[in-house]
């Protein structure tokens, strides 16, 4: 395995993403880089755009292209992303973020957009059970069984569900993905820089699709 890699994850709410973007980070030993998490975090401290965001997240829309992109441009400026890569969760996520995204990735392009492809009848089910540590944004899936309050076995920080995890935003977030996000698999198809993957499977497993997939985008035959 080569250290260092480019990536895109794309692919519907509640497909596994978060999870399988943390153990691909620690693979290929590269900053994972979430926009929700960012999002959440400036929630959290209370900035101005914290402020903002919660509103347009709370009712399931997008952030602005505008301010996404300023966000990411900075992330990806900074000496890890620089040096040894980066893989994006939840960004690009619709086609003017893609475009800008070809800009600022233009001197060290992607190896790579992975689309993790889980059918949305799959997924209502995985996010209404969908709980997520309000500290260190580690996912978990509820079962009812769980005790209460439910502590986070990563950082001890409360483990809580969404508050845009409701049935409302949900469906409306997947709308959004089926107008705003699914056009970018035709975008990154024409720039021969897409894979599709089967999510539809065992973590393990795809886990392991994901990372061959990688590595022969890298080392084409
Ligand atoms: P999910 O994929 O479950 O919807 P995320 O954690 O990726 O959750 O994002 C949560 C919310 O943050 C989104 O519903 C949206 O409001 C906002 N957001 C995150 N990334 C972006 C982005 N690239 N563009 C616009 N809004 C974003
Ligand atoms: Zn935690």
């Amino acid at each position: 395995m080569i250290p260092g890699a480019r990536l895109i994850l794309l692919g519907r709410q509640g497909a596994g993403k978060g999870t399988q973007c943390v153990r691909l980070s620690r693979h290929f030993v590269v900053p994972h880089i979430s926009t929700g998490d960012m999002l959440r975090a400036a929630v959290r401290e209370g900035t101005e755009l914290g402020i903002m965001a919660k509103q347009v997240m709370d009712q399931g829309n997008l952030v602005g292209d505008e301010i996404m992109v300023g966000i990411v441009r900075e992330r990806l400026s900074q000496a890890d992303a620089v040096g040894r890569g980066y893989i994006l969760d939840g960004f690009p996520r619709t086609v003017p973020q893609a475009v800008a995204l070809d800009d600022i990735t233009s001197q060290l392009p992607l190896d790579a957009v992975l689309d993790l492809d889980v059918p949305r009848e799959m997924v209502l089910e995985r996010l209404s059970a969908r709980r997520v540590c309000r500290d260190c944004g580690t996912n978990y899936v509820a079962s009812g069984t769980e005790k209460s309050p439910w502590i986070c076995e990563v950082c001890g920080g409360d483990v809580m569900h969404r508050d845009d995890d409701t049935p409302a935003a949900i469906d409306h977030r997947l709308d959004l993905y089926e107008q705003q996000t699914s056009p970018l698999i035709e975008y990154y198809r024409e720039q021969g820089r897409l894979v599709v993957i089967d999510g539809v499977a065992t973590p393990d497993e795809v886990f392991r699709r994901l990372t061959s997939a990688v590595d022969s985008m890298r080392r084409p035959s």
